[in-house]
């Protein structure tokens, strides 16, 4: 390696420079989430009510920073032809061609989220995953199918396409993330869960999984929860 090569960076590109300087990178990313974790527990013991948390209490999960936007007919245009085309995928085969779900099963369970009471994580995080759900909300064959089964049971009767369109459309919000999804509005997602997708009920972002996985076999604890972007802190925990 010249001298000039080392200035612009001390790794070559020869595989256990490469690979030094991934361990690097990490490192140093651990050690920012580190600071930043002990950021939030200072505020916590700080605070006029202070609270004794520790840093290994804190979740830090990514925040949503994008600006609502009003929701325009196109995108919701864009939503109900791609729902119109799930309906009408289910309704021509006998089985769906999306059978990847079935054999899915998340590592963590709903169950182990309230052990760790990370309920207030995706709030504090305002949707930052919903932001991939762009006009289609993940809507997919296998989450309408089972959506249907359950809707129909409620209204004792089958939903046409025109009734099931007319439904989700009542949910739309006024103001969503821009280039978001179609139903994240200010508060959060605006379906009811019976009409969300089996992604959307069922995904945890791989920080929740994480942390969720590093705390077991330790005894549950109230976490707290700050949601970060660009390494800075955003929001901390809505109580
Ligand atoms: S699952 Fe993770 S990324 Fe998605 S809303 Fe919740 S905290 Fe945010
Ligand atoms: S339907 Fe709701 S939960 Fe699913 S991506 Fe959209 S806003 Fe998020």
């Amino acid at each position: 390696m010249s001298l000039a090569e080392y200035r612009h960076s001390p790794y070559c590109s020869s595989g256990p420079c490469q690979l030094a300087k991934v361990q690097a990178q990490l490192k140093a990313q651990k050690q920012t989430k580190t600071a930043l974790k002990q950021t939030v527990a200072n505020q916590y013991q700080n605070a006029e009510n202070a609270i004794n948390v520790s840093a290994e209490h804190v979740l830090l999960v990514p925040a949503n920073t994008t600006a609502l936007s009003e929701l325009t007919e196109e995108r919701k245009r864009s939503f109900l032809a791609h729902l119109a085309s799930v309906y009408q995928n289910i309704e021509s085969s006998s089985k769906t061609d999306n059978y990847l779900y079935a054999f899915v099963t998340n590592e963590v369970t709903k169950q182990d989220i309230d052990d760790y009471q990370l309920d207030k994580a995706c709030a504090t995080c305002q949707g930052h995953c919903c932001l991939l759900g762009g006009t289609h909300g993940f809507q997919d064959p296998l989450s309408l199918k089972h959506n249907l089964v359950y809707i129909e049971k409620l209204l004792e009767k089958e939903v046409s396409l025109t009734e099931l369109l007319s439904l989700f459309s009542r949910y739309f919000p006024h103001s969503t993330s821009k280039l978001g999804c179609v139903f994240q509005g200010e508060m959060g997602c605006t379906l009811p869960t019976s009409l969300r997708s089996l992604t959307c009920n069922r995904f945890f972002c791989k920080e929740i999984v994480e942390f969720t996985r590093d705390q077991q076999n330790k005894t549950p604890f109230s976490a707290k929860v700050a949601a970060i972007a660009d390494n800075e802190i955003i929001r901390t925990q809505i109580h």
